[in-house]
């Protein structure tokens, strides 16, 4: 079997490299992000591997399907980027549902605590031998409200987490989990009583924005706010102007709407020309990192691990639970 991989990085080798000759198959790693400049790479390949970034549109999946490749192998759990209307009957599609839930949640609640107790401006003040504190104050989060929106695997963990810090928690799903032991609330109630904000749900047609001009005036002034989700939750336009009326007390961004031209990659020799990025970067209460939040070595192991036996399962044309078909 041999699999077109793109957008390698070199810790991506370090797993999927030993783990695909043992299973016997040829993996061809590629930097190039898939797109329709760089399908080609999969001539001749029965599958390719892709990640957040890689486009899997109308015409890339039409030039797959014409090569005869016959699956895509997700290395995430996300799969916005791929058009299942064209996928369907055509090319298989899976995915790795759940690595480590735990790695997303434990960054996102780092987030939190970084930007509410400013780590970030206390770090650089601190190497510049300023000690002073001023401006650094932060909120107790013992007895606040953390409002989580979306209550799947990555979900609970942080709802687990936030309850250590003794936080009340309201949560809002588009299918509330009865089992947990959460107050579900209706989405205004959530924006309207939240003190932090986490954002858990998948990015679809429904969520795009959920985060918008309308739910930011209903949040209480002082709110958290942290996306570990899909960058396009937030309209980043509305972020910023309520951001500019002084509306947050902190925002983490590990996820950006326009993500795909800078995340992964070192931009640091070249000018950022996307103005919003830019404007974000400077502010002092926001804190971006680049799609690290699943970034940890069991997170990395399970991934290649699932990726590897979903790749077995095309091979050998048995249904696995880890195919993603929306359109059925
Ligand atoms: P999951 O499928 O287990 O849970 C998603 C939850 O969102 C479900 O309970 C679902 O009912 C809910 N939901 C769906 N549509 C909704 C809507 N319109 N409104 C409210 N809730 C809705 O997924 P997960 O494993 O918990 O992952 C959540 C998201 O985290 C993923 O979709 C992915 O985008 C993101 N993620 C980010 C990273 C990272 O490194 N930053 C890593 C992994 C996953």
């Amino acid at each position: 079997m041999k699999i077109a991989f793109y957008d390698t990085k070199p810790y991506d080798k370090i797993w999927f490299e030993p783990m695909a000759k043992e299973a016997g198959m040829e993996m061809i790693f590629h930097e190039s992000k898939l797109n329709e400049d760089t399908v080609m790479l999969a001539k001749e390949c029965d599958a390719v591997c892709i990640f957040v970034n890689d486009t899997a549109n109308k015409e890339v999946i039409e030039q797959l399907v014409g090569y005869g490749v016959k699956g895509i192998l997700l290395r995430c759990a996300g799969f916005n980027n791929v058009d299942f209307r064209t996928a369907k009957d055509h090319i298989t599609v899976y995915r790795v549902p759940s690595y480590s839930p735990e790695a997303v949640a434990e960054y996102t609640m780092a987030m939190i605590l970084a930007v509410n107790r400013q780590i970030h401006r206390a770090y650089v003040r601190t190497k510049e031998f300023n000690f002073s504190i001023h401006g650094l104050m932060g909120i107790d989060l013992h007895d606040k409200v953390a409002g989580v929106i979306g209550t799947g695997k990555i979900g609970q963990m942080m709802i687990d987490i936030l309850k250590g810090f003794k936080m009340k928690i309201l949560a809002y799903d588009l299918f509330p989990n009865e089992k947990l032991d959460v107050d579900y609330v209706d989405l205004d109630t959530l924006l309207k009583e939240s003190d932090v904000i986490t954002l858990h749900c998948p990015l679809t047609a429904e969520t795009k924005h959920i985060i918008c001009k309308e739910s930011i005036e209903k949040m209480k002034d002082g709110v958290i706010l942290v996306n570990s989700s899909r960058g396009a939750l937030i309209k980043t336009s509305d972020l910023i102007d309520g951001l500019n009326r002084k509306k947050f007390l902190g925002v983490g961004l590990d996820v950006y709407e326009e993500e795909e031209e800078y995340f992964f990659e070192d931009k640091s020799n070249e000018i950022v020309v996307d103005e919003e990025l830019v404007r974000l970067t400077a502010y002092p209460n926001v804190i971006i990192s680049s799609h690290q939040a699943f970034f940890t070595t069991e997170a990395m192991k399970a991934i290649a691990q699932v990726t590897i036996e979903n790749a077995k399962s095309l091979i050998q044309g048995v249904s696995s639970q880890n195919e993603v078909k929306l359109l059925e």
